[in-house]
């Protein structure tokens, strides 16, 4: 316990506090920059097990932001799961860690966060959160949202059933040719430090003091300008009006059933995976090809649009419908389509 006592000296902790962070269990979807930090705050303050998932392996160009990885990460190549696994062993040995590398979909998150006490959001994609908003909701689990693109960002904490829910806040995922990613718009190292610091400590206050220590309200940080702002949203509640939210009113977890998302499957012997989304608007390609543009040579016509990236020699629907031809498995092509379609 010695360890922990400038913690334990804080009122909000205390020796029965350390006890109850000992006892957690904490599931972090996604260790890029946001779920890497906030794993390692998380672990240093003594949180028992940590479960880790993630799809992506270490890159040169994580360096600048994921503070944990070194340049022997991306030199090997080492999925980040596995890489977090080991720094985080050397900094707190005692720490139960669970690692698992593979993307989270429907089918698997049951097993992945069965035994979670709570859930951090680290993912880099709306199609992950609306899919771990459902099953949060299902399973009354609470989880911390947060997001970042460039030097702003936002975070929501959520309990189901008493304060709103991610589809209180977004009824429907945002069309994929709107959203800014981070990989147009770039993104700054000491503003994720800052955003993930925060959802790590939200995190704490709900292992320490129960779903009466989170407050529910919408943080939106502009980093740039040093502004944080806090504000109140409400639960969608059923009115005479409106049935309510779909998740935490309705209880129809579309997402979970698999009725809402991407859906990849190799395409046998043609060494291609199709992907398929059930989008309620079509894709405006042409607003996907003028972004696409910047790496990549796109030819539009009015049926598809085809472009030659990341080895890949993809072709885009209207529908949101895609081949992407040069790899066989559904993972890696559902990674890509979330990276240069968006989800
Ligand atoms: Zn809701």
């Amino acid at each position: 316990m010695n360890r922990y006592r400038r913690q334990i000296a804080f009122a909000g902790v205390g020796e029965p506090g350390q006890k109850k962070l000992t006892n957690a269990t904490v599931a972090i979807c996604g260790v890029g920059a946001l779920g890497s930090a906030s794993a390692e705050r998380l672990c240093r303050a003594g949180v028992g097990a940590l479960v880790l998932v993630d799809r992506d392996w270490v890159e040169w160009d994580n360096l600048p932001r994921q503070t944990l990885y070194t340049e022997l990460d991306a030199l090997s190549v080492k999925p980040k799961a596995i890489a977090l696994a080991e720094h985080l062993r050397e900094i707190n040995s005692e720490a139960n860690l669970l690692t698992h590398v593979c993307d989270l979909h429907s089918e698997n998150i049951h097993e992945l966060f069965s035994t979670a006490d709570c859930i951090v959001d680290g993912t880099d994609n709306f199609e992950t959160r609306f899919l771990i908003n459902d099953f949060a909701c299902k399973q009354s689990i609470p989880w911390f949202h947060a997001g970042i693109v460039g030097a702003s960002g936002q975070s929501l904490s959520i309990v189901p059933g008493t304060t709103p829910c991610f589809r209180c806040l977004l009824p429907d995922p945002p069309p994929a040719e709107q959203m800014q990613t981070c990989d147009s718009a770039g993104v700054l190292g000491p503003a994720v430090g800052m955003i993930a610091n925060w959802q790590a400590l939200e995190v704490m206050k709900f292992i320490l003091g129960g779903s009466t220590a989170i407050d529910g309200s919408l943080r939106v940080f502009d980093l740039w300008r040093g502004d944080v702002r806090k504000l109140s949203i409400a639960r969608r509640v059923a009115t005479t009006q409106e049935d309510g939210c779909i998740a935490c009113v309705q209880h129809r977890f579309e997402f979970l059933a698999g009725e809402q998302g991407t859906r990849a499957k190799p395409m046998c012997g043609r060494n291609a995976v199709q992907i398929q989304t059930s989008r309620s608007e079509p894709l405006d390609l042409e607003t996907v090809a003028q972004r696409l543009r910047a790496e990549c040579t796109v030819d539009v016509n009015p049926y598809m649009m085809r472009f030659q990236l990341d080895g890949i020699q993809w072709t885009v629907f209207h529908d949101g419908r895609a081949i992407l031809t040069g790899t066989e498995d559904p993972d890696e092509a559902r990674k890509l389509y979330a990276r240069r379609i968006g989800t």
